[in-house]
């Protein structure tokens, strides 16, 4: 199968962790980029890395991509003109370029041993040189001498002396690096000479890869920037045509550090857990490093495709807030279509409380009452494990606990005339819809305005917290429908008993 000629761009992950806030930034310029200029995101798994690569880690990513929606159109699952795609199938490919830079000269095997070459750098740092590598094995004879003692080898990369290696990055200025800093370093580990079962390192793996699946631009992190003058070395060496390179901007927390696995849970999957949004996720992950424009967070996967423009990306580090982030998932929830926030959340009810609706002794149908529920969580929660949470008032077994401001509304004076009147007043009539149950406490509001010049709060806190046990939450006239009008009077009652016995 031909490869075609338009963009190719890859997401390329080592399955050595599960996919985080940081990796699928990287995977969503790739995907948007793609989508924009209208070519292919190619997916290869980077697990050259044997010993900390695992197969669970591969289909995490699989799971999160697909619940983010972002589709590649190559890849290890899908196939493609390009494969396989997974490195560790690839390394006939590795060890031929591997034969191919020895036999011209331009890699060599070194068998300085670790300590070796930790008192070449001791001795380096002492004189004052950068601490590359010495370059004693290239000299054949060192090298046969070691060979003999039975060690097996590296394979290093002559790196040419007092060359400028610089390219112009997609989203920085001109990136040039003095190749005498790199000193010649390291592409292959083999047992022997025979390289048979030997191991291409990331270098190697990325060049021989990017250049055989016609990748036309890399988008990939800062933390490789330095990567990319070897790349370029090793393209050279190869006789390759470079792509483009972009080196996305890094991600600080909030507190300004790096951000790393030790910064809390930013794995995709603890967010899906938590009922973040995907379309909530992507639109955020969007704005580190780029500036989608104003209200990012109402645009769509297919609005930012519109808008992407590698041209607008920053080279400056962005910041990473769980804070705005979870803005940005209430604020797609609330516009988010009520029936697909409903099954979303109806097996995590089912989970949670082993049911769903609680409809018995309302006015309401099961699927009526449900979707009542659903549209008053979805205006007050930022996430669906808050839909959940919210829920329990109306579906948990025992009724909520009184929080603080529930258990002052209830000490207050007034509380108990109030909730004895309510008691009196509320029957299945005025609560059969949320509208003439709302049009009774506008009622009750007005009786004791005018009987005992109370406040509104004066008296919607006390029945609040008598209902739900707490002084805010949805408007009363849903809680009461939602409630009915037997667990509405039980509820009253519980809390005249508590306001006599506190
Ligand atoms: N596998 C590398 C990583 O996960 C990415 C390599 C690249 O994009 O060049 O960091």
């Amino acid at each position: 199968m031909p490869m075609d000629d338009g963009v190719r761009v890859r997401y390329a992950p080592s399955p050595t962790g599960q996919q985080h806030i940081g990796s699928i930034r990287t995977a969503l310029f790739n995907y948007l980029f793609a989508r924009k200029q209208g070519g292919r995101l190619i997916l290869r798994i980077e697990d050259t890395d044997r010993a900390r690569s695992a197969p669970e880690f591969e289909q995490d990513l699989y799971r999160q991509l697909a619940w983010l929606g972002l589709a590649w159109d190559e890849g290890p699952d899908i196939g493609g003109p390009a494969g396989p795609y997974r490195q560790s199938e690839r390394s006939a490919l590795y060890r031929d370029a591997m034969q191919r830079l020895i036999a011209q000269g331009s890699a060599y095997p070194c068998y300085c041993s670790p300590e070796e070459l930790a008192e070449q750098r001791r001795t380096a740092l002492a004189e004052g040189r950068p601490p590359r590598y010495s370059g004693l094995c290239r000299a054949p004879e060192r090298r046969e001498a070691l060979r003999r003692q039975g060690r097996s080898p590296v394979y290093r990369l002559r790196v040419p002396e007092g060359r400028e290696l610089a390219f112009d990055d997609l989203i920085r200025r001109r990136i040039a690096t003095d190749s005498d800093t790199l000193g010649d370093f390291t592409i292959y580990t083999a047992q022997d000479e025979t390289l048979e079962g030997g191991r291409a390192l990331y270098n190697l793996a990325v060049t021989v890869d990017d250049h055989g699946m016609g990748i036309t631009h890399v988008l990939r992190g800062e933390e490789h920037l330095s990567n990319t003058p070897r790349q370029m070395l090793l393209y050279e060496a190869l006789g390759y045509e470079p792509p483009q390179f972009g080196h996305l901007s890094l991600i600080l927390t909030p507190e300004g550090n790096k951000m790393s696995k030790r910064y809390g849970d930013t794995s995709i999957a603890h967010y899906a857990a938590e009922g973040y949004l995907p379309e909530a996720i992507l639109t955020y992950v969007a704005t580190l490093g780029w500036a989608p424009g104003r209200n990012a967070e109402r645009m769509t996967l297919d609005e930012l495709i519109q808008r992407f423009d590698l041209r607008r990306m920053s080279a400056n580090p962005s910041v990473f807030d769980p804070q705005r982030l979870l803005r940005f998932n209430k604020r797609k929830l609330q516009h988010a279509d009520r029936d697909t926030i409903a099954e979303l959340v109806r097996p995590r009810l089912v989970a949670e409380y082993g049911r769903w609706e609680a409809s018995e002794g309302t006015a309401h149908t099961p699927e009526w009452w449900f979707m009542l529920l659903v549209g008053a969580a979805q205006e007050e929660a930022a996430t669906l494990s808050e839909i959940v949470a919210l829920s329990a008032m109306f579906l948990a077994e025992s009724p909520p606990a009184l929080g603080e401001d529930a258990q002052e509304a209830l000490q207050a004076p007034e509380a108990e005339a109030v909730l004895a009147h309510a008691l009196e007043t509320m029957d299945a009539d005025v609560l059969a819809t949320p509208e003439s149950a709302n049009a009774h406490m506008t009622a009750l509001r007005h009786h004791w305005r005018d009987e005992a010049g109370l406040r509104g709060r004066q008296v919607m806190f006390p029945i609040r917290a008598a209902l739900i046990g707490s002084t805010t939450g949805p408007c009363l006239g849903i809680i009461t429908s939602l409630l009915g009008p037997e667990r509405c009077r039980a509820r009253i009652r519980e809390a005249l008993t508590w306001i006599a016995e506190p």
